[in-house]
């Protein structure tokens, strides 16, 4: 007999895990041992292009998890399953297996994910086995707000100032749903009792990612969830320095230790800068969950030792904004489903007609060769690091769906691939907001000039001269727009495409979807 937590890629932490910790009690009530389980479905990679990057950071995670859950005598149990659809039965019949009258997860709001449990649910039910699941992604629970007619949100504002109110209201918030677990006796010898019932090995993670890759990854990024609590440590207690620009590991630098002058105190006024390393670098943590969203709330208020005013000013106010995007995005996700199946949130763009036979300008952005610095330092920063700065990503989905005016989903799916934060929300939202298609997205006629926005966000050039070095030696506005013949004298590709005529077309398109 056993009591199951079935571990999944968005929840890959003990620390403060809601479901974890639901299963730890029940296990200690029921004076049998815990066992927590990980399906891999190779089907689940592909539905959701989730790219090598991000799914061998999943495998370096659950390698770390491991050794902790066997500190803790828990084994962990990994196996595969080629087809998702059966992923209800094969967990059913292992709790039958196990005698485990208990399963407890997390839930995941995708559409597929949502069916799945369900589906698990029920089978479990019809057998006499319970399926706990457990709202842990957020720290506000899809759903939980609405407005006052009783809707689900579509405006961020005034679900942020609500999400704030709840937040406020208890500065511990869900604190004591989610006590680590207390492990199963070392007198429960684990082992013997499952061993010979499985194999407790990771299977080998055939990911398609190259060797150098893998280990500038792994450099980068480095996995478990001490890493992640040095990085949230780093963004508060460390002062940002200027001159480190994407190849940065947030783990070890940033060691001056300055409260009063550190990353989250400047983050209101800085965040914006992508030539200096400002923001948290959290987002690959946040989206496989290796660290909670409630952990670093509670570490901001803890270090304003008071509640959070929702000063746009005040670095804490303005960083928890940005976790409240993460939240909101989640709730549309859950309350929209259409977002996750391709389509426009605002139905009516849907006819937009899109340049999607530019092959080459779409090989072009991908590659960053677009003509236009700021976009190629951009991608060649994706393509180098798996992640860049926010303020990036806007200007370069911006490009890609009014300048070039190729379909968002195209940029989505490219994202997800190359990206080791990918998560299917705040990748959707953040496209479909600067494609002008989403939940309270940027007016369409609000087209951003990539040489203004460039010369706000890098003003020192820092990041395009690190990113492309055909540009090294320029500065000024040379820099954010070589002249043609000084670009051709440096190798570097004069623009793809006019941005003023470019602009012209994508006001005229979207005005009237379905016209040219
Ligand atoms: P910080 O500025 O330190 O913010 C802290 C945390 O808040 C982030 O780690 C993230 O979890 C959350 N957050 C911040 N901004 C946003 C936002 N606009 N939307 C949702 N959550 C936010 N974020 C992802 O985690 N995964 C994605 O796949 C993703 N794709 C994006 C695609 C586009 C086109 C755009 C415009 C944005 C996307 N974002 C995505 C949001 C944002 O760019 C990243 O979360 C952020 O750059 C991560 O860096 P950070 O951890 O230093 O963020």
């Amino acid at each position: 007999k056993c009591v199951v937590f079935w571990m999944r890629m968005s929840d890959l932490r003990i620390t403060d895990n809601k479901a974890l910790s639901r299963a730890s009690k029940q296990a200690q009530q029921d004076g049998i041992p815990l066992l927590a389980l990980f399906i891999i479905s190779p089907q689940d990679f592909v539905a959701h292009d989730i790219g090598a990057r991000k799914i061998d950071f999943v495998f370096r995670n659950l390698h770390s998890l491991k050794k902790s859950l066997s500190e803790l005598h828990i084994p962990l149990y990994v196996a595969v399953q080629k087809r998702r659809k059966d992923i209800p039965t094969s967990i059913i019949d292992f709790c039958e297996k196990y005698e485990a009258r208990n399963l407890f997860a997390n839930i995941e709001y995708e559409v597929d994910e949502l069916r799945r449990d369900i589906e698990t649910l029920k089978l479990g039910l019809s057998k006499g086995y319970r399926a706990n699941f457990e709202h842990d992604k957020c720290i506000v629970e899809p759903g939980k707000l609405v407005t006052k007619q009783g809707h689900a949100y579509a405006v961020y504002s005034p679900y942020q100032r609500n999400w704030l109110a709840t937040v406020n209201s208890n500065i511990s918030y869900h604190l004591e749903d989610c006590a680590n677990p207390t492990g199963n006796s070392s007198s429960i010898r684990t082992s013997d009792v499952f061993s010979p019932l499985f194999d407790t090995s990771i299977p080998a993670a055939d990911v398609g990612l190259q060797e150098d890759d893998a280990n500038k990854m792994k450099e980068v990024w480095p996995e478990g969830e001490e890493a992640a609590a040095k990085i949230l440590q780093r963004f508060l207690n460390t002062k940002s320095r200027t001159s480190q620009l994407g190849a940065v590991n947030p783990v070890s630098s940033g060691s001056e230790d300055s409260p009063n002058n550190n990353r989250v105190a400047e983050y209101g006024k800085e965040r914006d800068r992508i030539d200096s390393d400002t923001t948290s670098r959290l987002s690959a943590y946040l989206t496989s969950g290796v660290i909670s969203i409630r952990a670093c709330v509670r570490a901001t208020m803890l270090a304003e030792a008071k509640k959070i005013e929702g000063d746009k000013t005040s670095g804490i106010g303005r960083w928890l904004q940005e976790l409240a995007w993460r939240d909101f995005y989640t709730n549309i996700l859950a309350a929209f489903p259409r977002v996750s199946m391709g389509r426009p949130y605002l139905e009516k763009f849907s006819a937009v007609v899109w340049e999607n036979h530019q092959v080459p300008q779409e090989s072009g952005w991908k590659v960053g060769m677009t003509g236009v610095p700021i976009v190629d330092a951009t991608m060649r920063c994706i393509n180098e690091m798996g992640w860049v700065h926010n303020r990036a990503r806007m200007i370069t989905a911006m490009y890609l769906t009014k300048d070039l005016m190729i379909d968002w989903r195209v940029g989505e799916r490219y994202f997800m691939e190359k990206l080791i934060d990918g998560d299917l929300s705040s990748n959707n939202g953040g496209w479909q907001w600067c494609a002008s298609t989403g939940v309270d997205p940027c007016p369409y006629f609000r087209i951003f000039n990539p040489y203004t926005q460039s010369l706000k966000a890098d003003p020192t050039g820092n990041f395009i001269r690190n990113w492309i070095p055909e540009l090294r030696k320029l500065h000024g506005t040379d820099l954010h727009n070589p002249p043609a013949t000084l670009a051709d004298e440096l190798g570097y590709p004069r623009p793809i495409i006019d941005h003023h005529v470019a602009r012209e077309r994508a006001l005229r398109r979207y005005k009237n979807p379905g016209e040219e």
